[in-house]
């Protein structure tokens, strides 16, 4: 029944304008409906051009239909989010008539992607220029999700310059708690109308930042922030355990400090905004603007220990678990735990000053309980409970900088001083605990195997080997549509082991120039992509002048900024670091190369790499074999995987790493690309794939 209802769907979809029957796109729904029939989590690996969004929706959608499931569907960015909100859901229900456009459905951003209402009409409003108030007051009713990415374009239509709405978000974001329930603003709240409405939802489109805290909260005891849900669906799941890395970080830096005085002054503001409509007790209001001020000296002079002059800027581990891992000798020599005192102490002091806010309040708060109306003690009790939470986490989390739980916990320098982290280690034990064990998965990308193997993949996100899997074939003719061009063997020197070492000018040199090369045979058109910020901008500097082309380079605008001038732009070469590596999508002519500069090698070289790496030893693993190769074509895989985005484009990969011919695993990489793409030792014969104008003259 599920499948009839299935391949129904897909003829539909079939039938429309620009579709066309794909047998992968029904050999990969028909394998999802078998799952979810099963109950069984299951990996899938669809190459670009599937149209995998479609495929798993589809039968996402005849499930939730014929048994009344709830579904979450998760993508690693909020872009990619809302891509599937605006564009693939609806076309999606739209395949299933009445019963779709009837499916309940909800969009789930992260909190502070709402815009609050209160703090606009309220109070911090008035701190706002007038005329962008006003426009903001207009944008309210008119908003459908509340969200920054539906503000921007309303205020470039009115004509607001850009200048006047920098930092607009951070004024009237949703703050991490609010007195929620007692708000004036909470039946027409951006944020709780979502979370009302993805209550009864049954399927909620989100992002992978949203569902890991849900589980972390719900790990921790706490109320989530998705309902319970039957089924996980994890677009871009190769992004996922870095997602969780960052999710199960632990940070502690001025800009730390700045968010507890932020949030203490917002708790003061939301306290003075539910005492509004009546008699007000300013004694209490003076009392808790004291306390602020209290908790923001307080806080400064705890983490006085850490301004220390010698933190290197790749840091020091200052603890770690499990402490066998000490013994090391990568991990001793990268290691200050002589420092794990002065961390104590400031732990110690700032969960004091911590308490000493809270306990201070709830004081003051029964002090002047005669002061207030019910209604009156009632909101305020209300903003300070929900923001109890929030300072809760931040107090248990101070704990794992002094004993990491399986992870890692160190110092280092910063443009703005320091900053004190702790990451777990690996991820795969907690997603397995805390993820996997709640309901099954369906997790897919166009990159999680290695060498033809799940095996890297189910590893770091804590699935067992015996998972269920599915490898479709590559859609695209990348025979026809591709060419890979690599220098011949000695053309260019291997890269040197640092931006300082003695070769490292000439290895630069060499590189522009035959960079130069490519760009002037591809007309631009070029994404050249670059593992360090220090290369990149040396190979900038010695590249000979191109005036025909545009050259962007990462860090001179906003990636979003960046992306789109080289979409519009056929003349122009973008040099990117690693956010340019996965997810980035120009089609067409304008990114007809791909250049990767080097393999995309970790260098443990951060205290999580270091321990990372020896906890690989301690386990009697070869890191590089184990963790830094896979890795590494993982990461070629995704950044050849910009180049072909439709069924017409053609384009050039270029692979400049010199090691490719003379280390054993550059016929490993090789072998993971796209299969039978002619290879080219000379780039004149390459850009023949291109069709494209003649090459541009030597300037
Ligand atoms: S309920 Fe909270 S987030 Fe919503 S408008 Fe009120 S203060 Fe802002």
């Amino acid at each position: 029944m599920l499948d009839h209802v299935i391949n129904e769907a897909l003829n539909r979809l079939e039938a429309r304008e620009g579709f066309e029957a794909r047998p992968v796109q029904r050999q990969m729904a028909a394998f999802i409906a078998e799952c979810l029939q099963a109950g069984q989590t299951a990996c899938i690996e669809a190459p670009t051009g599937v149209g995998k969004s479609l495929g798993a929706l589809i039968p996402l959608i005849a499930w939730i239909l014929a048994m009344g499931n709830r579904v979450v569907v998760s993508t690693y960015t909020n872009v990619l989010a809302e891509q599937y909100w605006r564009k693939d859901l609806p076309l999606a229900l739209e395949l299933f008539g009445e019963a779709g456009r009837e499916l309940k459905t909800q969009l789930v951003m992260g909190r502070s992607r709402y815009a609050c209402i209160d703090r606009i009409y309220g109070r911090e409003g008035n701190a706002l220029e007038p005329a962008l108030l006003r426009f903001l007051k207009e944008w309210v009713p008119l908003a459908q999700e509340g969200i920054e990415s539906e503000l921007a374009p309303f205020l470039r239509r009115k004509g607001v310059p850009e200048g006047l709405t920098r930092d607009l978000w951070r004024q009237i974001a949703t703050p991490p708690a609010c007195r929620a329930r007692a708000c004036p603003h909470y039946a027409s709240c951006f944020y709780y109308r979502q979370r009302r409405a993805a209550a009864s939802a049954q399927l909620l489109i989100t992002n992978h930042s949203v569902v890991l805290t849900d589980a972390l909260l719900k790990a921790n005891g706490a109320e989530g922030l998705l309902d319970e849900y039957d089924w996980l669906l994890v677009d871009e799941a190769h992004d996922l355990p870095e997602a969780a890395r960052s999710a199960l970080e632990f940070e502690l830096s001025p800009e730390t400090l700045e968010e507890i005085i932020r949030n203490a002054s917002s708790l003061s503001h939301q306290i003075a905004n539910a005492l509004e409509g009546e008699q007000r007790p300013d004694a209490l209001l003076n009392a808790i603007a004291e306390l602020v001020q209290i908790l923001a000296r307080g806080c400064h002079a705890a983490v006085a220990p850490l301004n220390m002059a010698d933190i290197p800027s790749e840091g020091r581990i200052v603890a770690i678990a499990p402490p066998d891992l000490m013994a090391d000798e990568s991990v001793q020599k990268a290691s200050r735990t002589d420092w794990l005192p002065a961390m104590q102490a400031v732990v110690e002091s700032l969960q004091g000053e911590l308490r000493r806010f809270y306990s201070e309040i709830k004081r003051e708060l029964k002090h002047h309980r005669l002061q207030m109306s019910d209604r009156q003690y009632e909101a305020v009790r209300e903003a300070v409970n929900q923001y109890a939470s929030w300072f809760r986490n931040l107090y248990m989390g101070l704990n794992l900088l002094v004993n990491p739980v399986e992870g890692v916990s160190w110092v280092e320098a910063t443009p703005m001083g320091w900053r004190a982290c702790c990451q777990p280690l690996e991820v795969g034990s907690w997603l397995a605990e805390h993820l996997w064990s709640r309901q099954p998965a369906t997790l897919m990308s166009a990159t999680l195997t290695i060498d033809g193997s799940f095996d890297f993949f189910l590893r770091q996100v804590g699935l067992s080997e015996g998972t269920r899997t599915l490898r479709l074939p590559p859609v695209f003719d990348y025979a026809r549509q591709c060419a890979l061009y690599l220098p011949p063997r000695g053309a260019l020197p291997p890269p040197p082991r640092s931006a300082h070492a003695h070769d490292a000018p000439a290895y630069y040199r060499a590189i522009a120039e035959q960079l130069a090369e490519i760009l002037r045979a591809t007309r631009g058109r070029a994404l050249v992509l670059f593992t360090s910020r220090a290369e990149m901008e040396a190979v900038r500097d010695a590249l000979p002048p191109m005036p025909q082309l545009r050259l962007m380079v990462q860090g001179d605008g906003a990636n979003a900024d960046l992306s789109q001038r080289f979409r519009e732009d056929t003349e122009s070469v973008l040099f990117g670091l690693r956010s340019f590596w996965t997810g980035f999508d120009a089609p067409g002519e304008t990114l007809s190369c791909v250049v990767l500069v080097r393999i995309p090698f970790e260098v443990p070289v951060s205290p999580p790499q270091v321990a990372r790496h020896a906890l690989l030893r301690w386990r009697g693993e070869d890191p590089f074999e184990s963790w830094t190769l896979p890795l590494a074509k993982q990461q070629v895989r995704q950044g050849v995987g910009r180049l072909i985005r439709r069924a017409d484009d053609r384009g050039v990969i270029c692979l400049l790493d010199a090691r490719i011919h003379t280390r054993p695993y550059g016929k490993q990489i090789l072998a993971n690309l796209p299969p039978d793409i002619p290879i080219h030792s000379r780039i004149e014969d390459a850009v023949q794939v291109l069709n494209h104008a003649p090459p541009l003259d030597k300037a």
